[in-house]
């Protein structure tokens, strides 16, 4: 068979990338991802951006930091669109990393909707997200034939810092044996009195996911009963993933993670 050598799409002048940076752990950036971070002209990136994956940008790459901290409300998410709708009209090569996934709980569609708005082309380049990177870390499958036919992601906070009034917990309850919640360490008791309140037994097994795929991982395996307590004692602070379901005691057998 005749070897075609493979042609990254070219970063024009002018355009914007909307890049996942994944979890963490920079081996897990895609090759696009990282084809579109050496050729950037400016690197506009968030908090939850791996160590070590902006040192792959080049000298001369301008390097602007939009994160947000903490629990609070972003800084605002409209200066963050502004300053990538000016950079565009620099005429620069223009990339936007975020933490995971763009479209994953990561506002990527707000500036996407910002820049389409603006008539700026712009492209976005996938990421690994936490959940997807965070449970292969951990050693638990997303899906097992034997314990889960689905799997739902949910946010623990909204924009105003608390639980989303929004959520169906009878239905999350009944229609979906394995979840795995977003920014929810600091509502984790909430989260668990709810699902329990909707019938899921106190025995369940729920994991904590501290700084997936970083060298910093932590994982901690409790149940719905304990998970409150357990965290607050543990000292573990965000950024967490909470899993809950019976997929979580396949870490008994596949937890591979070997931490130097
Ligand atoms: N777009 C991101 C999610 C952004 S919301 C993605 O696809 O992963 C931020 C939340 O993601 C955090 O509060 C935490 O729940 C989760 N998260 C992101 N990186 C993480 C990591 N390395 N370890 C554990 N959780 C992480």
């Amino acid at each position: 068979m005749e070897n075609i050598a493979f042609k990254f799409t070219e970063f024009e002048r002018g355009t914007v990338w909307v890049v996942g940076a994944g979890p963490g752990d920079p081996g897990l950036l895609s090759l696009l991802a990282l084809h579109g971070i050496q050729n950037a002209d400016v690197i506009v990136y968030d908090a939850l951006v791996g160590e070590g994956i902006l040192s792959f940008a080049r000298q001369d790459t301008e390097i602007e930091f939009a994160g947000k901290r903490g629990g609070r409300p972003s800084i605002n998410q409209q200066d963050i669109s502004d300053r990538l709708v000016v950079l565009a009209r620099e005429n620069k090569k223009v990339l936007r990393l975020k933490g995971g996934d763009p479209f994953v709980f990561g506002r990527g569609a707000e500036e996407c909707l910002r820049l389409a708005q603006e008539r700026i082309p712009f492209r976005i380049v996938p990421g690994i997200t936490a959940a997807v990177g965070g449970l292969a870390y951990a050693g638990i499958p997303m899906t097992t034939r034997g314990t889960n036919s689905a799997v739902t992601f949910i946010t623990g906070h909204n924009a105003n810092g608390t639980v989303p009034e929004d959520i169906d917990w009878k239905a999350l309850a009944n229609g979906s044996p394995a979840l795995i919640f977003f920014m929810g360490m600091s509502h984790i008791g909430r989260i668990a009195k709810e699902l329990r309140g909707a019938g899921r037994p106190a025995s369940e097994p729920v994991a904590i996911i501290c700084n997936a795929t970083t060298s910093y991982q932590k994982v901690l395996v409790s149940t719905l009963e304990r998970c409150q307590q357990e965290v607050a004692a543990s000292g573990l602070v965000p950024p967490a993933l909470i899993v809950v379901g019976k997929i979580v005691n396949f870490r008994e057998q596949l937890d591979w993670l070997i931490l130097e």
